[in-house]
């Protein structure tokens, strides 16, 4: 980990990567996927499992890309996979470490695009921040993703991806799922609405909680969705992983302005959704993500309609201090207001912990990531347009 006291440091990583090649990635296949690949590549399917196993271990278990090092398979099935496949992850552009420790790649994929993920190392915890999306179809008018219109949905790889060659950097691997990690937790909050982009993110997932690869448990991966009402019932189904709501408002007039998503399905339709989320207990919450926007949500009025709002829902309150970005149309509220916001929710019965912006001085703080390469951005006076300000 790094020392908190160290200034910003940005240095490119020096792993070997095999280059990019039009060959099949192996990185992102499901088993059954990988499976097929490898028994259309010639394996008997007598080995396939067998063969499945073991590739998969090298990858996932113990992040080893080049088939030369995969030394328990026997020489001509390396030869093979060397021949018709590639083991590629996303290349790491610049790794920008913040003074406070949080780590921010900026990663180039297929196409030249490019797409942030962030580490934050806790005490007790250490979480990896992932990307769904380049950018984003979405307009919230506080975030800086949403500026930065769509241009593709990443791949499971590119998803995976991103936990992989964090696990590089920090010499993470050879872990089981007992083990402490130093990246113990994913969370999908990164560049992107991860609910339209549901299967590669389901599958990537589904890798990271493969008990002979990354093996995270389904506890310790939270995706946070602005409302895609339909995919949060699939989401409890299909991955059954923490779910975190971008709330942000508690009256649709105020919604429909900040996460305009809201004007399809609106705040009663959502939180029908979160009520019909499986699993949910006391062990198992829905994170409401709210963002304290300086006279625009953050009254005791909002905070008493909220714990309204969502009575009977096991939920935690996650209050975010807005972070600022070039041309946004909006203040943080005051700490004194977030702190009798907090108040009035705790009193309810909510834990309501308010986020303490990590990276800021590497703009890698909550809606602050947007790649570079995408420079036009729309001017403040659209932003506040859109927003209907
Ligand atoms: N698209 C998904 C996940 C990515 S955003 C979603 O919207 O949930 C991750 C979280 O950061 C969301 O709760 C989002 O609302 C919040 N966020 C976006 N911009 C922000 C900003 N400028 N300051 C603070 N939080 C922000
Ligand atoms: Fe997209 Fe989420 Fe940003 Fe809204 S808050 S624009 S959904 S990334």
């Amino acid at each position: 980990m790094t020392d908190a006291t160290a200034p910003i440091t940005q240095d490119l990583m020096t792993i070997k990567r095999a280059p990019i090649t039009g060959l099949p990635n192996l990185v992102g296949m499901t088993r059954l996927q990988l499976r097929d690949a490898l028994i259309g590549a010639g394996t008997p399917e007598k080995q396939a499992k067998m063969r499945v196993g073991q590739v998969w271990s090298w990858i996932y278990n113990k992040g080893v890309y080049d088939f030369d090092a995969m030394t328990n398979l026997a020489k001509p099935f390396r030869t093979m996979l060397a021949e018709q496949f590639r083991v590629t992850l996303p290349e790491v552009v610049t790794k920008q470490v913040s003074t406070d420790g949080t780590r921010k790649y900026l990663l180039r994929i297929e196409g030249g695009h490019e797409v942030e993920a962030v580490y934050i190392p806790e005490k007790d915890r250490g979480t990896l921040c992932i990307s769904s999306q380049v950018g984003c179809t979405l307009t919230c008018s506080f975030c800086h993703t949403g500026t930065q219109k769509l241009v593709r949905n990443l791949t499971p790889g590119e998803i995976i991806g991103q936990v992989l060659l964090c696990r590089d950097d920090l010499g993470e691997w050879e872990k089981g799922p007992d083990d402490k990690r130093l990246l113990s937790n994913i969370v999908l909050m990164g560049m992107g609405e991860p609910l339209y982009n549901f299967d590669a993110v389901r599958d990537a997932m589904k890798i990271a909680m493969d008990p002979e690869g990354v093996a995270l448990s389904r506890r310790r991966i939270t995706l946070s969705t602005s409302g895609v009402v339909p995919e949060i019932a699939r989401t409890g189904d299909e991955l059954g992983c923490m779910l975190a709501i971008s709330f942000h408002a508690t009256t649709d007039e105020v919604r429909n302005k900040l996460v305009p998503i809201n004007k399809r399905w609106n705040i009663e339709a959502l939180l029908q959704a979160c009520r019909d989320y499986p699993r949910l207990s006391n062990s198992e919450r829905i994170t409401f993500e709210y963002v304290m926007l300086r006279g625009i949500n953050d009254t005791d009025e909002d905070a008493r309609r909220l714990v309204k709002l969502i009575e009977g829902i096991p939920a935690k309150i996650n209050l975010i201090p807005f972070n600022p970005w070039p041309g946004a149309p909006y203040e943080r509220s005051t700490r004194k207001r977030i702190e009798a916001f907090g108040d009035i929710v705790n009193a309810a019965g909510y834990a309501s912990p308010v986020r303490r912006p990590r990276g800021e001085d590497i703009m890698a703080a909550c809606g602050q990531l947007k790649s570079a390469t995408e420079r036009a951005r729309k001017s403040r006076k659209q932003i506040a347009e859109e927003a209907g300000l």
